[in-house]
């Protein structure tokens, strides 16, 4: 055991930057977690009383960004088990709120819009969020896809012509290995209606190391990709971070970053306007900020829709128009957008809008 008093130098350790280093490391008892932070009492019990209901793993590069004095730190929120997690209602962790379950035709694919579908193609992630959406799958070996079942998928998105847009997601779909991504890929792109194919991930943020040369060859050879990564804090985009994304970008990759709004994490205006400014200045640009999902033990999480709708408002008009999101609440019926509307009214051939700054504007409209 390195000494516990201080975090290890990271760059004395050799596999620092192999991702599969950072996943054969990761941390998962208390006593590997106090080799980077002092954890105050509500984390010691969250690890001891969470560890029936939702397991924990954290790379040490994440590991490495936690404040190790500050238990309000973002990045220890994010993941590290905390006693608060006991006190939402349990009964609802098994809950499925956008009935996923419900819309898969075949196993781990949901099919909820027309055009394009959301396929689960691992239950691995590289560290487990507290608030995940998909705590009822994610790390759970017995809902994994064998490659009998991810070949029925494509099976049924080779029928289904009306499908053009396919996203991979999981848990992480960066958590297989480059073949198997690659065999996934290579038989979605061999389907002449499939246009787009979207990965949804947040190893750049997690497991940056895993943005390999060859990985993203992959990717380049079979174009149209898009790629969605996840970062909820600035304090995330680090300079390992940005190599990774500037490598997806180079490889021709649109990259996006869906955010999930979290009391005490982001639900300030400070934080969500630093996020999303470093974030075009990393070259993504930021597509949702999601309302957090009603997921058991995540309670202490939420924020009122009405805070969210208010946050947006007060970015309008502060930040470049495209490092602003659609703040959305996903549902069983899709994604809904909580925007709160410059469109005041109709009064005669007029209508009146409302400016970011609270001036209101009279324009001539006749209908
Ligand atoms: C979010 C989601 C998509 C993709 O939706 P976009 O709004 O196009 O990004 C597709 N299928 C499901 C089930 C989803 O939840």
């Amino acid at each position: 055991m390195p000494d516990t008093s201080q975090a290890p130098d990271i760059h004395t350790l050799t596999g620092w930057t192999d991702w599969k280093w950072q996943m054969k490391n990761r941390i998962r008892t208390e006593n590997e977690l106090r080799n980077w932070i002092e954890p105050n009492p509500g984390e010691i019990e969250g690890i001891r009383q969470t560890k029936n209901f939702f397991r924990w793993r954290i790379t040490p590069y994440y590991a490495s960004l936690m404040d190790p004095t500050d238990p309000d730190c973002p990045i220890r929120r994010q993941v590290v088990p905390h006693v608060d997690e006991m006190e939402d209602d349990m009964d609802i962790l098994e809950l499925d709120p956008l009935e996923e379950q419900a819309h898969s035709p075949v196993r781990n694919l949901i099919h909820n819009y027309r055009d394009r579908v959301a396929f689960c193609v691992t239950t691995e992630c590289a560290v487990y969020c507290r608030y995940c959406l998909r705590k009822r799958m994610v790390g759970d070996g017995t809902q994994a896809m064998n490659k009998e079942e991810l070949q029925e998928a494509i099976d049924y998105l080779a029928e289904h012509t009306e499908v053009r847009d396919v996203l991979l997601t999981g848990g992480d779909p960066l958590s297989l290995s480059d073949d198997n991504l690659e065999w996934i890929i290579t038989r979605l792109r061999a389907i002449p209606h499939i246009d787009i194919i979207r990965i949804g991930t947040r190893y750049p943020v997690l497991n940056p190391f895993r943005i390999t040369e060859r990985l993203c060859r992959i990717l380049s050879e079979n174009h149209p990709v898009w790629v969605n990564t996840h970062f909820n804090h600035a304090r995330e985009l680090t300079g390992d971070a940005y190599d990774a994304l500037d490598r997806l970008s180079r490889a021709g990759v649109p990259l996006g970053n869906q955010t999930v709004l979290l009391k005490g994490i982001n639900d300030d205006i400070e934080s969500l306007r630093e996020l999303f400014h470093t974030l075009i200045t990393f070259r993504v640009r930021p597509y949702y900020l999601y309302q957090a999902q009603l997921i058991g033990g995540t309670r202490h999480f939420r924020t009122s829709i009405e805070h969210g709708m208010e946050l947006m408002d007060q970015l309008r008009g502060h930040l470049s128009g495209f490092a602003i999101p659609l703040y959305v609440l996903d549902t069983p019926h899709g994604k809904i957008p909580l925007t709160p509307s410059g469109y005041k009214g109709r009064d005669g051939d007029f209508v009146t809008v409302r400016a970011f700054g609270g001036e209101s504007w009279r324009e001539y409209n006749p209908e």
